[in-house]
């Protein structure tokens, strides 16, 4: 990771090299059931990737292969804004506490990660019955992980170069909960803009949380709601840690 550049300077170092759209690439799900989650977009004044539990954007201006990106008229900027929790909280994440969140995380190389119902095969056989009354056997893609054969609760995470169950694992900063896969994409953001801090600008427990990176570069994440089931809750440490958070309505 390279040097933090002084804030001044961190602008015009950015403003001259430019990024590409694929950047936002790891935000977009190409399997996403909408055509906006499978590659960025251009909406407003920013490019967008999202796979609607987590947005990259970034302004419009610093993205060099802007012009070639589709645009969709839906207001999604505006979705977002309304997303975000109403606690100001302020408080830099600093990127070494990131990394070492995110490897306190629970993980496992096991098999358990196949999805249950088609053991890993992506196909599933069932019996049918027709009006008939005769009985079939059939094979179709399994409907649970469509045809994928993962166990949806697990997910990789390249950092710990294994799969987690996200049932189970949380990153905690100032009391709101956090996929950890997601928050190895807003390192990665870092990383791409070159910063090792970051601000934790606006969330609250079961909102979506809002990540300030650098002047015009933003990552919104979707909480993981608040529940008794899980098991491994890691708290990100964080600088300027305030008690008492500004709430606005
Ligand atoms: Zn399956």
């Amino acid at each position: 990771m390279k040097e933090r550049l002084p804030r001044n300077l961190e602008w015009k170092y950015f403003i001259f090299n430019t990024m590409k759209s694929e950047i936002l690439n790891k935000f977009c799900d190409p399997n996403g059931r909408s055509e906006y989650m499978k590659k960025p977009f251009i909406n407003g004044d920013y490019v967008l990737g999202t796979d609607a539990h987590i947005a990259g954007y970034i302004k419009k201006e610093l993205i060099e292969d802007a012009d070639g990106l589709e645009t969709y008229e839906k207001d999604y900027m505006e979705a977002l804004e309304k997303a975000k929790g109403s606690n100001i909280y302020n408080v830099t994440i600093k990127v070494d506490n990131l990394i070492k969140a995110i490897k306190s995380v629970e993980y496992d190389n096991k098999d358990e990660h196949l999805c249950p119902d088609c053991e890993g095969n992506g196909v599933v056989v069932f019996e049918y019955t027709s009006v008939d009354d005769c009985s079939y056997i059939t094979k179709d893609t399994c409907p649970v992980c469509k045809g994928e054969g993962i166990n949806k609760n697990y997910e990789y995470m390249s950092l710990i170069s294994g799969w987690f169950d996200k049932k189970n694992n949380v990153i905690d900063i100032q009391g709101c909960w956090y996929n950890p896969l997601y928050l190895e994409k807003l390192l990665f953001m870092m990383h791409e803009c070159n910063v090792t801090t970051c601000t934790f600008v606006r969330g609250e427990p079961n909102k979506c949380g809002h990540f300030h990176i650098i002047d015009g570069v933003d990552v919104v994440i979707m909480p993981v709601f608040h529940s008794d089931d899980i098991s491994n809750i890691i708290k990100l440490e964080c600088e300027n840690e305030k008690k008492e958070v500004l709430r606005i309505d």
